[in-house]
């Protein structure tokens, strides 16, 4: 499983080892809107290069899944942030930095619209205790709860139990992490791993000479089994190419009356006969992630 990219050289893990290996030649690029043919999280297939420790990658297994940023300059192409993930982990926090609601919308979108899980950690809970932050607290379980985005709350660098309290959902699952810079990612991943942010692999053939060290995402495994995906630097992911009557789909609140609407192409703004709008006004829809739903589609818009 690749662990880590450099951008020429990948790092490897296969039975306990770490190896580095490059690709050779031209290597067959299924989907030719993607910027980089391997990721983080991608299984491959190696041929050890004669006579040295480093390694061919020959083949990649088909990914179940992956997460893209996509590139702003070139508006065609993306970038494969990470694979074969069970589920996404978005670390949020009240303050230092402020996550805003709006930004766990669009996060959550991503994620549906890569059909894969999330949950959402709320870190720091120990600085939590002014009464706007209780409701903060309070409206981010009444809202995304229902939606079945479990929430959960620690202090991941005050609170020994940290761990034992996200063992159970992490175990034996590839998770990624995320979140705004400064929500305590590193502290979180350090918890869970002790060696995380030593970086004392033994990598065989592996040399830092002109490599180029910006890395987008690292792949960690829990002594416990499971991996955790770091990926600093990386505020948001994109979204899928969604055409506008699409986004409602990618909200599961709304989800359940789609196909309901007057219009089969309803974008759930001001059509007759619209069904989301009516499960709105009853109080179904809560008004914040409807007012995100407009956001979305309007940002999605203007980048068309
Ligand atoms: P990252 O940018 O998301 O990787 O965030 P870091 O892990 O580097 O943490 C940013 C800052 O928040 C550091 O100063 C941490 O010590 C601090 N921090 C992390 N977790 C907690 C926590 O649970 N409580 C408090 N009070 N501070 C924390
Ligand atoms: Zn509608």
């Amino acid at each position: 499983r690749v662990i880590k990219s450099t951008g020429s050289w990948y790092v490897v893990q296969s039975e306990g080892q770490f190896i580095s290996a490059r690709l050779k030649g031209k290597f067959k690029q299924a989907d030719l809107k993607l910027t980089n043919p391997i990721a983080v999280g991608d299984w491959v297939e190696l041929e050890k290069e004669a006579g040295q420790d480093t390694a061919v990658i020959q083949d990649i297994f088909p990914r179940e899944n992956y997460v893209i940023r996509k590139s702003t300059r070139k508006q065609h192409f993306s970038h494969i942030i990470a694979s074969n993930l069970d589920q996404a982990l978005l670390v949020i926090t009240m303050k230092k930095p402020r996550t805003s609601l709006g930004f766990i919308d669009r996060f959550l979108v991503s994620t549906e619209s890569f059909g894969i899980p999330a949950i959402l950690i709320v870190n720091k809970m120990d600085e939590l205790s002014g009464e706007d932050e209780q409701e903060w607290l309070r409206d981010i379980h009444e809202i995304y709860e229902p939606l079945g985005y479990p929430v959960l709350e620690i202090s991941a660098l005050k609170d020994p139990a940290t761990k034992e309290k996200l063992m159970p959902y992490v175990q034996g699952k590839s998770s990624l992490i995320s979140g705004h810079s400064g929500v305590g990612k590193s502290t979180l991943l350090n918890a869970l791993v002790p060696e995380a942010r030593q970086d004392t692999k033994e990598i065989s053939g592996y040399s830092d000479k002109g490599v180029h060290t910006t890395t987008f995402a690292e792949l960690f495994t829990l002594p416990e089994g499971g991996d955790l995906i770091d990926t600093p630097g990386i505020k948001e992911f994109g979204i899928l190419d969604v055409e506008e009557e699409e986004l409602s789909h990618y909200f599961p609140e709304m989800r359940q009356f789609l196909g309901q609407c007057k219009y089969n192409n309803c974008t759930h703004t001001n059509e007759p006969g619209c069904i989301v709008r009516v499960k709105l006004e009853e109080g179904f829809i809560h008004p914040y992630r409807y007012q995100s739903y407009l956001n979305i589609l309007s940002e999605e818009d203007s980048h068309r």
